[in-house]
């Protein structure tokens, strides 16, 4: 593909703030964006030159979007395969692609792949019924994390599991789903490394961040992170497998944990911009957003060092409310996803908080 000029139009799956994200990055290079999202009133939809309304699947929606762009990217990583293909084969260019959606919708297939690719995970086995899950929690040992195969996020769809006989009951509490048991990650801490791929394979690595959660949502990442040589080898080794076995296109996120013997095991992957990679649009001189639009349009990379050390804040439900406060903080920098309705936890913005190297 010839690298897309500027007025062209690109189009997003998905209206949130990681969309509206990349929708402002894009505009900065020149692109107009159009969203398709359910929601007829979105962060990415205020900030787009068009917005269609529609489920993913709505085949009048996808026509739709269609008609205005040849290249399309999301800012979700359920975006359903059936609604890719669609676009597929009207020739509609979706980046990053299928394979990577596949990989990244479903735990099981998710941690093969990593470990087919030399990306270390920890211990982990499928069920699809209780009586799997027991065999699958003796397997991986006790305690075991029980995650839904598809669609959790944000620690939800996860029990933990102290005794294999246990499972079985927890395996209906999550609704009798297929599930996979990982082994308990005892780690030391939680890293993550955002990269990216280009279309001619032309790959670059962000520094790591350290990343803290709360109830299973992220709070706060510190990045760079203090790292040892090692522990960055290994995670731009992990990195570089992955992108190259999904022969990917466009930014990705994955989620690492520090073991007290100095490995990386990858918790998931992201097929997408990533909250842990916010830093980057107050550390670094071409931030995730742009990055991932220039990967998909096929420009060239930008550089991913780090100009600036920073601790990224997210700000859930009423913490917006404090924008006047932290507007008055000269180290801070405010990002407002435009969201109506604080509901408690909901993600309404980040800061950055931004010290010299
Ligand atoms: P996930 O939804 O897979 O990203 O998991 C959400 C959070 O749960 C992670 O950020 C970890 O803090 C924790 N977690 C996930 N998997 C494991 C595991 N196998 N062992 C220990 N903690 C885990």
């Amino acid at each position: 593909m010839n690298p897309l000029a500027p007025g062209s139009t690109i189009g997003i799956l998905g209206g949130g703030q990681l969309g509206r994200m990349l929708a402002l990055a894009a505009a900065r290079l020149g692109f107009d964006v159009v969203v398709l999202e359910r929601e007829a009133d979105s962060p990415a939809g205020r900030v787009a030159v068009k917005l269609i309304v529609g489920d993913y699947t709505d085949e009048a929606a996808l026509a739709e979007l269609a008609a205005a762009t040849g290249l399309v990217t999301y800012e979700f990583e359920n975006v359903p395969a059936d609604s890719v293909a669609w676009l597929a084969e009207r020739g509609i260019e979706v980046a990053p692609g299928a394979r990577a959606l596949a990989v990244a919708q479903d735990r099981f297939e998710e941690k093969s792949f990593l470990n087919a690719h030399g990306a270390p995970t920890v211990a982990f086995a499928p069920a699809g019924t209780p009586e799997e899950a027991v065999q699958a929690a003796a397997s991986v040992g006790v305690p075991a994390l029980m995650k839904t195969r598809r669609e959790g996020y944000d620690g939800k769809g996860q029990r933990w599991v102290e005794h294999a006989a246990d499972a079985a009951a927890e395996f209906a509490a999550l609704g009798g789903a297929p599930v996979i048991l990982e082994a308990a990650a005892d780690f030391v801490r939680e890293l993550s490394v955002i990269a990216a791929r280009g279309r001619d394979g032309a790959t670059s690595v962000y520094p790591l961040a350290e990343n803290h959660h709360e109830n299973g949502v992220l709070r706060r990442s510190i990045a760079p992170a203090r790292a040892s040589q090692a522990i960055v080898d290994q995670a731009e080794r992990i990195a570089a497998r992955v992108l190259a076995g999904l022969d990917y296109v466009g930014v990705i996120g994955i989620e690492l944990f520090e073991m007290a013997d100095g490995r990386l095991l990858v918790n998931e992957i992201a097929p997408r911009v990533h909250n842990t990679g916010h830093w980057t649009q107050d550390g670094c001189e071409v931030d995730q957003f742009e990055q991932h639009i220039r990967a998909v349009a096929g420009w060239p990379l930008g550089p991913t060092h780090a100009i600036a050390q920073v601790e990224m804040l997210n700000l859930l439900g009423d913490e917006a409310d404090g924008w006047a406060k932290y507007a008055a903080e000269p180290e801070t920098r405010i990002h407002l996803y435009g969201k109506r309705g604080a509901r408690p936890g909901r993600k309404m913005g980040h800061i950055n908080r931004v010290k010299p190297l």
